[in-house]
């Protein structure tokens, strides 16, 4: 039988340690705010999600981070490829032909558990305490309010803690944006990965060893081919569930061999080193929370909005939203005042770089799309989309939407990531003109 303890009260409560949390978590604490990290798994644990771009390094330079993926053992990455499935490669694109390279042009390759445990030691060191092996079961309300969670610790003893504001940073599972009956599916980006990892499989050599390769599968789909340190590289395939598992094909392995005979290069890649022999298999099913806030609650990263990652945005949208929830709070907190007002800014700003992301992973699913076309007939295109590929997401992109909109149809804005307030609650739910469907 699980025991109660005494209540403890902290100024922010975190439900999850991944990037989203343990950035807020760093920037909560250093600023001198008793932050509390709750995560469900002892660190480091396995997670997806490895490939960073360039933009992550506002948010990394601000929680102090640089210096520690400086002296990491991560592959440096420097540029994205793309693939088509009879083996013709495109030049890599280098970040550093826009961005400057001591800084912003070099990016990481990383391995999740090992990053992630240098977030949240991060964290740690900043101010935050953090409690792994720690599930929050609910959250505590006080009407409409949540004033903090209950919590069980793996000795099996449940307690509560209280706050007068909780993230939550609980990833896809969006704990909370679930539990409000929030999460909005995306109309058209309902995709599956499956994936492997290999060692010592070919791979580029000096600054190309790095590279990001994106590979089509004929019309349907496409692969990521990730370098990673110690000779290891992520490979998977992405498509829809009903294209990847057609003839009765259901073991992620089979699924998986099968689509490499579809691209030359992946085989020719493969053809050498040995496979791990571990396969996983995800729905990637894009996902958005109507709102991003309500009295006492917050939602940051994936929770609040995942996209699909063929552009490799996760993380960079987990730390950005972090970093951007961590500022506002500790405004809120000088203020006395965290009600759901304060995160409109936040809530806009986060949903504007996930649109403009997400018109660009339209555009890519839809097979008359080719960013060559575009830049063809638009060259000056080609920094806007760098840019937005990159992960420079809050611009103003409406010349770049309407020249590819003479090409393919892209979708309109979800009306979703206003907070949830007093005002919010009087007047009723805005619905998409359109469904979000392109238009
Ligand atoms: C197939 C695939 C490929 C991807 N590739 C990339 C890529 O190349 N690059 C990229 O940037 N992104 C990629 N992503 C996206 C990336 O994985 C996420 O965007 C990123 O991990 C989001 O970080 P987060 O902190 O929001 O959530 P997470 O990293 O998921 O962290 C959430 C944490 O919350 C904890 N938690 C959950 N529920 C509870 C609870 N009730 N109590 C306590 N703790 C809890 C979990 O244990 C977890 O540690 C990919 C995603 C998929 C599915």
């Amino acid at each position: 039988m699980p025991t109660k303890t005494a209540t403890q009260s902290y100024d922010a409560i975190i439900i999850g340690g991944g990037p989203a949390g343990a950035c807020a978590g760093a920037i909560l604490g250093e600023y001198g705010h008793r932050v509390l990290i709750l995560e469900r798994e002892k660190f480091p644990r396995f997670h997806i999600g490895e490939s960073l771009i360039p933009f992550t390094f506002q948010p990394l330079q601000r929680i102090g981070m640089i210096p520690k993926m400086k002296a990491s053992a991560f592959q440096k990455k420097y540029s994205v490829t793309f693939v088509q499935p009879d083996g013709r490669r495109s030049q890599p694109f280098y970040f550093f032909n826009r961005y400057d390279r001591e800084t912003v042009a070099q990016t990481w390759q990383v391995l999740r558990s090992e990053f992630d445990q240098l977030m949240l030691d991060n964290a740690r060191e900043k101010g935050a305490e953090v409690r792994e092996e720690t599930t929050v079961n609910r959250p505590l309300l006080d009407g409409d309010r949540i004033v903090g969670v209950e919590a069980t610790d793996k000795s099996g003893r449940t307690y509560e803690v209280r706050a007068p504001i909780t993230l939550d940073c609980t990833g896809k599972e969006a704990f909370l944006s679930n539990r409000n009956g929030w999460r909005m599916r995306d109309p058209y980006l309902n995709k599956i990965a499956v994936w492997t990892y290999y060692k010592d499989s070919k791979r580029g050599a000096g600054i190309d060893e790095g590279d990001t390769t994106v590979a089509y599968v004929p019309d349907k789909g496409w692969f990521w081919h990730i370098p990673q340190h110690r000779g290891m590289t992520s490979v998977g395939v992405v498509a829809e569930g009903k294209y990847l598992t057609r003839d009765g094909f259901k073991e992620p392995k089979e699924i998986f061999h099968r689509e490499v005979e579809q691209n030359l290069w992946i085989k020719d890649r493969l053809s050498v080193g040995e496979c791990t022999g571990e396969y996983y298999i995800t729905s990637e099913y894009s996902r958005h929370s109507r709102y991003c806030a309500s009295p006492g609650l917050v939602l940051v990263g994936d929770a609040f909005a995942f996209l699909d990652p063929v552009f490799s945005s996760g993380v960079m949208l987990a730390l950005k939203s972090g970093q951007l929830v961590g500022e506002t709070i500790h405004v809120g907190l000088l203020a006395g005042d965290l009600s759901p007002a304060r995160f409109t800014a936040y809530g806009a700003t986060v949903r504007q770089g996930v649109e403009n992301m997400r018109k660009l992973v339209y555009a890519f699913y839809d097979p008359k799309f080719s960013f060559r076309e575009v830049i063809a007939r638009y060259p000056d295109a080609a920094g806007e989309i760098t840019d937005c590929l990159s992960g420079d997401v809050n611009k103003d992109f409406s010349q770049l939407w309407s020249r590819i909109r003479e090409f393919v149809p892209l979708p309109d804005d979800l009306p979703y990531g206003e907070p949830l307030g007093a005002d919010a609650l009087a007047r009723s739910l805005p619905t998409a003109q359109n469904g979000g469907r392109p238009g």
